[in-house]
């Protein structure tokens, strides 16, 4: 809920705005997100932190409504779900790919209706900046308006195509180091095209010692590969049974500052493939997994929540994974 003390004056907002080259019509600051629930929306079993807009905002950028997300989450009783990439900036840079986006302002106006209930990250483009410091001052910006992190950060070339970044190259480690100055967790797409990495997660690792102050979420195939040992080259699902010192279980326990999200069919596909060992996973990695699907605009993913909302865990360790943890890393 918003108080005074953080409602600025809207003449005082559009010239923070209008520095970043944003500028809401009708501008208030974002209800502020802090800690839970409120009145406003039902308590709900999960906080999804994986979630994305879907076609439907690409087909209309101009009349589009949250409403199929907000009818998804009370189906599926969803207190909150975060919504990746739901900025993307430049806008002018990504718009370049030919996708049909809303623009930020309407998109913002759009989240700031929903009170909280919708949380939304941002990305910026890993080559549209020279420097930390001017991302810094975009994602300072991005975050007065109620924006919680960064991502998904899935690096594309200005085509729109795979941007094959190493996890750790020069310009992924200047947002890291961005995202660090406005406390921002970080959440990636890691595989073998988008943000690279290899078997082991060496590079994951490296960014992990060098940004200890700064959460990274780990998504995607080649994080949930890396929940087996024998992991030689990064693929879709496999099937095969799990076998001991995957390195994502290793990083989890290593450090602190590494989290990952069981959203998409990589993350279902890594605790079900071999169904003993993935729940231990979860008892394991209790503190540090949280509930997401991949959904997109209310969509899809029903098998997350067919799975978990059957699995056997105690209590405590299903409201962390489904919602506890969600609240306590993403400080909402
Ligand atoms: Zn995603």
């Amino acid at each position: 809920m918003s108080t005074k003390s953080n409602l600025i004056s809207r003449r005082e907002f559009n010239r923070r705005m209008a520095g970043l080259g944003i500028g809401l019509a009708s501008a208030t600051v974002f209800p502020s997100f802090s800690h839970g629930i409120t009145e406003s929306y039902p308590a709900g079993k999960y906080l999804d932190v994986h979630h994305h807009l879907g076609k439907e905002f690409q087909a209309d950028p101009d009349n589009f409504s949250m409403d199929s997300i907000i009818q998804w989450m009370d189906l599926h009783s969803v207190s909150q779900t975060v919504i990746l990439s739901a900025i993307l900036y430049p806008f002018d840079y990504y718009s370049a790919y030919g996708r049909g986006i809303p623009d930020p302002d309407s998109l913002l106006e759009k989240f700031q209706e929903t009170n909280g209930r919708l949380l939304p990250f941002c990305v910026v483009h890993h080559d549209a900046f020279d420097t930390e410091k001017e991302i810094t001052k975009i994602l300072k910006g991005f975050k007065k308006q109620g924006l919680i992190g960064f991502g998904e950060l899935k690096p594309r070339d200005k085509a729109g195509e795979a941007g094959n970044m190493a996890l750790d190259d020069p310009v992924m480690m200047r947002l890291y180091a961005a995202c660090a100055n406005v406390d921002f967790p970080v959440l990636f797409h890691i595989d073998n095209r988008f943000a690279v990495d290899t078997p082991g997660l060496p590079a994951m690792e490296r960014v992990l010692k060098e940004f200890p102050e700064v959460n990274f979420i780990g998504h995607a195939n080649g994080w949930w590969n890396s929940i087996s040992g024998d992991v030689k080259k990064f693929k879709g699902y496999p099937k095969e049974k799990i076998t001991s010192g995957g390195a994502a279980g290793r990083l989890l326990d290593e450090y602190p500052n590494m989290y990952a999200d069981l959203s998409a069919g990589s993350g279902l596909n890594a605790i079900t493939r071999d169904p003993e060992i993935g729940r231990e996973f979860l008892l394991t990695h209790a503190d540090k997994l949280m509930f997401g699907t991949d959904a997109l605009g209310g969509e899809g993913r029903e098998s997350h929540f067919e799975f978990y909302n059957n699995i056997d865990l105690p209590e405590d360790v299903k409201a962390k994974l489904f919602r506890d943890n969600a609240h306590r890393i993403l400080k909402i």
